[in-house]
């Protein structure tokens, strides 16, 4: 199949071409899928997008005019696709459900204990010679009670590795899991999870009932000074009120690999630019505020295990007209 690749680095098409062996014909674009940039995929037959991509009516209707049958996302989440409209077009949506949770998780935990530990700091205090230990006080993991929101693949792996560190592990999630509890996880409310967690952890999708989760009165209802982290999607959290959370100290400390705008930043060198979101430009100021750029994902056996079954999607639908992971709207 010929099958145009959008938002490309050089690193997916390293490792998408590891995986394609030649076996179908990929063009790689730079630009992010949109309705503006559809008309680069020309006469392909598929397309693959990525979290970024705006799949959207416009943008899927000009798709299927000019022939393509299946979107193989090379991601998890699939929020940025209208369904109905690719159905209403007769395209398919494949996607990687899981690729590593490990990846995300281990991110996680390298979130909570550099923002802990302040490592990042320390590691420029060191370099111009500064040994002071001002500022970087931090606490011990061990005994903390962590929440963690969203139990599947990622929050599954968080809390096994939290376990290690001896926290007490609270869960939510709307479909409770027996292995969590084996865990030594326990299920709580919302409310008892927010109210009694020191650090609290997101890993659920992003949907219509998640957006901005965390709000000014979930905030409001939070332990004083708790350790909000967030690598699930970006409106789960409302970046104004966890602003105002973290000004007025409600929010102890923030770490974010998401981030509700990120489409217009993440993923590319704006070093040589003037950042115009105002509300991103806010959360660099504060020292208590640790912020990566959708990087969670990143690590070789990730991309190897994305790239795989990407293409094992469109060998798939090439031969069944079916991908091995289709979304469906139920
Ligand atoms: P998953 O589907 O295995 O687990 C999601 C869990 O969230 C499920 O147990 C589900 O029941 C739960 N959930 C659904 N609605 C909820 C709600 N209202 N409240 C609490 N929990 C709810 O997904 P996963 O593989 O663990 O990934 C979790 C999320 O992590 C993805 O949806 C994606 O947004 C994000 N993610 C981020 C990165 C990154 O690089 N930062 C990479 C992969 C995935």
């Amino acid at each position: 199949m010929r099958v145009a690749v959008f938002s490309t680095t050089s690193y997916d098409r390293r490792f998408l071409d590891a995986a394609n062996a030649h076996r179908h014909e990929l063009d790689y674009y730079e630009p992010s899928l949109s309705a503006a940039t559809a008309p680069l995929a020309g006469e392909a037959q598929a397309v693959c997008a990525f979290v970024n991509d705006t799949l959207d009516a416009r943008c899927l209707a000009h798709l299927a005019k000019n022939g393509v049958r299946l979107i193989a996302l090379r991601c998890a989440g699939f929020n940025n696709v209208d369904l109905k409209a690719a159905s209403a077009n007769g395209i398919m949506i494949a996607r990687v459900p899981a690729y590593s949770p490990h990846a995300v998780a281990e991110h996680t935990l390298a979130l909570i204990l550099t923002l802990n530990r302040k490592t990042h700091r320390a590691y420029n205090r060191v370099r111009e010679g500064n040994f002071s230990l001002e500022g970087l006080l931090g606490f011990d993991l061990h005994g903390k009670t962590v929440g963690v929101i969203g139990t599947g693949k990622i929050g599954q792996v968080v809390l096994r590795i939290l376990q290690g560190f001896g926290c007490h592990c609270l869960a939510f999630d709307p479909y409770p899991n027996p292995d969590v509890e084996a865990l030594g996880a326990r299920y709580v409310s919302k409310a008892e999870l927010l109210g009694q967690s020191h650090i609290i952890t997101l890993h659920c999708p992003l949907t219509p009932e998640t957006h901005h989760f965390i709000d000014k009165a979930a905030i409001s209802t939070c332990r004083p000074g708790v350790m909000l982290v967030n690598t699930s999607r970006g409106s789960v959290i409302d970046t104004h009120a966890v602003i105002a959370g973290l000004k007025s100290g409600a929010i102890g400390s923030l770490a974010l690999d998401v981030y509700e705008e990120e489409s217009e930043l993440f993923f590319r060198d704006h070093s040589a630019e003037i950042i115009r979101d105002d509300l991103f430009a806010r959360l660099l100021t504060f020292p208590n505020v640790l912020l990566t750029g959708h990087q969670a994902f990143f690590t070789q056996e990730a991309l190897t295990n994305i790239s795989e079954i990407t293409l094992a999607n469109i060998d798939s639908f090439a031969q069944t007209g079916r991908p091995v992971h289709p979304v469906t709207m139920d």
